[in-house]
């Protein structure tokens, strides 16, 4: 069988592997290895290499769709845009605020900054937001203030070259597995130390001399401002920090995060909170890994300084092999972070947004590629918001329990039906090519919005390449740039750092009577809910479960598979249990990508839901 090769950039995780397409008759049949393709060498995770038969699947939606009499109606695109553009103009008349966009990082550079301006130059909305508002707050707030940048530090090639790698959560091989298979060589084959704070172990943890420190969930901030404060007491403070604004006002605020403190409210041993901090300031080379993602709400801005505080005082930040490395979600992340998709000024985040639609005050709420009503924290607040919104368009590959619910459908492609950008967790420009043409009468974002665009008297262009000049000159990093430029290998977006040290307040999370800590995350080769559309991740993982302990399944008489309840104070669901070593005594973990067991039903967005569980 003669296959068309294509290179390209997987659309899961914001690792940003490359991919061959193998392509024939209009339809991706395989991904083909090739050991020269990135700093991977070729290595993709089952998402990459299996998960691409959502582009195929039989599920995508072919035509625009218009609600009438109640129900979605197929509808030409002509009736579609216009409908979107008259109900989008409309809700405007009441007032600019009166318009809000949930934008999936999933979209181009390219798409992503025709949001912006469609936003900003054609409705003067500022209300736009992704990934909930949080999963993006450890780059856009807290990266930003403390370095001066809103991107990591750090880049996937210091993996291999660190001497100590210091994970937050095990679930980084989840989330990212190829740097999880990174992480594995620069163990096995470069001697690097790994150590890991987690409210769990997981699969990083099996790895030789990996040592995990397992904390009481919902106090990982507490336990990183303890981790500094015994370099401080320690006299471990390099020599770097004292040159970096407000150093004595981080000293001063972390004076109530002493070890000993730290062991009562993280359940670690003082003795040991105070090895690693040794280990970590006396490690050469030492790098700091946080995944994010909308099933990590405490993976945000307070986190994220807090664990830059750790390497600025031990003067890690700025050498080859240290810094700190935070991984975007999904594939354009960071792409989305640096076209500026979220919040600034008077504008609404995405939690704002849903307020305001359930206040009534916005009119008109576009969705493009988020699906909140399964991925975002509490269901029934996000349902009841959708429910009041006067005009809902939702803008996707599938008709997605969101879009069960708009006014108006618009059919979009899948990365392999376009050409644009994307920009990975180690700050790379990718350049992605269109391998086969649009799967019935899907557009691609671009074409959409720049349609869009045009109706409403705005800019457009005549193809993604003059959007992304449009970028270079515009955007911070990307001056210069062009598809050319990028070539094969991308190109690294350039940061100077600025670094000062800013207080992160740690949140504390007590223990309810009774109750279990729910943490939600991701679970094995799934990826927002895109996921459940691939066969491969859905082979691994089909669908949702309540992992717990074996010493509580043991009290609780429930045994695998069992139907289990489980209830926070505002509903119950049923999972199937799931029993395992790596869990903690009074500790559950539930994924988040799943409909049929969705477990925003029962979280609210806190780091820690304390839940009920019973047969
Ligand atoms: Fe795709 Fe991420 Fe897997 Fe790489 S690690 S193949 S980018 S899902």
């Amino acid at each position: 069988m003669s296959l068309n090769k294509v290179k390209s950039v997987c659309s899961y995780c914001g690792t940003g592997c490359q991919l061959t397409l193998g392509v024939k008759d209009n339809k991706v049949l395989t991904t083909v290895y090739d050991e020269n393709q990135g700093f991977h060498n070729g290595q993709l995770c089952t998402r990459g290499r299996f998960g691409y038969q959502f582009v195929n699947s039989d599920k995508r939606l072919a035509t625009p769709l218009i609600r009438r009499n109640g129900k979605l109606e197929p509808a030409s695109w002509d009736e579609a845009l216009t409908a979107v553009a008259e109900g989008l103009k409309s809700a405007e008349a009441s007032g600019s605020d009166a318009v809000a966009g949930l934008i999936t990082p999933r979209l181009t550079n390219e798409e992503l900054y025709l949001v912006r301006k469609l936003y900003k130059d054609v409705l003067g909305s500022e209300n736009f937001d992704h990934s909930a508002g949080y999963a993006h707050s450890a780059l856009s707030a807290g990266a930003f203030e403390s370095l001066g940048f809103a991107a990591s530090p750090s880049t996937v090639t210091d993996i291999q070259k660190s001497d100590l790698i210091l994970v937050v959560k095990t679930d980084a091989y989840e989330t990212h597995p190829v740097l999880g298979f990174e992480i594995n060589l620069g163990v096995k084959r470069n001697g690097v130390d790994l150590r890991i704070i987690s409210d769990k172990k997981g699969k990083l943890s099996r790895l030789p001399k990996a040592k995990t420190y397992v904390y009481k969930p919902g106090n990982e901030v507490f336990l990183v401002n303890a981790l500094a404060k015994a370099i401080v007491d320690n006299n471990l403070v390099d020599a770097t920090a004292t040159g970096i604004a407000g150093l004595e006002d981080c000293k001063k605020s972390l004076e109530s995060y002493t070890p000993v403190q730290a062991a009562e409210v993280c359940g670690i041993p003082a003795e040991e909170i105070v090895a690693l901090a040794t280990d970590y300031a006396k490690a050469d080379k030492a790098l700091i890994i946080l995944p994010l993602g909308l099933g990590y709400p405490g993976h945000d801005k307070a986190l994220a300084q807090a664990l830059i505080n750790l390497a600025l005082v031990a003067g890690k930040i700025g050498k080859e092999g240290s810094g700190v490395l935070i991984m975007g979600e999904k594939n354009n992340s960071q792409g989305a972070v640096d076209m500026g998709i979220y919040p600034a000024g008077k504008g609404k985040g995405a939690s704002a947004i849903i307020d305001a639609c359930s206040a009534g005050t916005i009119k008109a709420l576009y969705v493009i590629g988020e699906n909140p009503v399964v991925s975002y924290p509490n269901r029934k607040k996000i349902t009841d918001a959708l429910d009041k919104v006067g005009f809902l368009v939702v803008q996707d590959l599938f008709l997605t329990e969101t879009a069960e619910k708009a006014n108006v459908v618009l059919p979009a492609c899948s990365f392999a039906e376009k050409e644009g950008t994307f920009t990975s967790v180690g700050r790379i420009v990718q350049h992605v090519q269109k391998a086969i043409k649009p799967v019935g009468q899907s557009r691609s974002d671009f074409d959409i919005l720049n349609g869009l665009s045009g109706l409403l008297g705005g800019a457009t262009f005549s193809d993604p390449g003059k959007v992304f000049a449009e970028i270079a000159g515009a955007v911070n990093g990307y001056a210069g740039l062009s598809y050319d430029k990028l070539g094969q290998e991308g190109a690294l977006i350039p940061v100077t750092t600025r670094p000062k040290f800013v207080p992160a307040p740690a949140r504390q999370s007590t223990a309810e009577a009774g109750k279990y800590a729910l943490v939600t995350g991701s679970a094995l080769y799934h990826c927002g809910t895109m996921s459940r559309f691939g066969e491969g991740p859905m082979h691994v993982c089909p669908e949702g479960y309540a992992e717990l302990s074996r010493e509580d399944a043991a009290a609780l008489k429930i045994e695998e598979n069992d139907l289990v309840k489980v209830a926070s104070a505002g509903a119950e669901i049923q999972l199937k249990a799931k029993i395992s070593m790596r869990m903690p005594k009074g500790v559950v973990f539930a994924p988040y990508h799943f409909n049929e067991q969705s477990i925003n039903t029962i979280t609210d967005g806190n780091p820690v839901t304390w839940v009920a569980i019973r047969k």
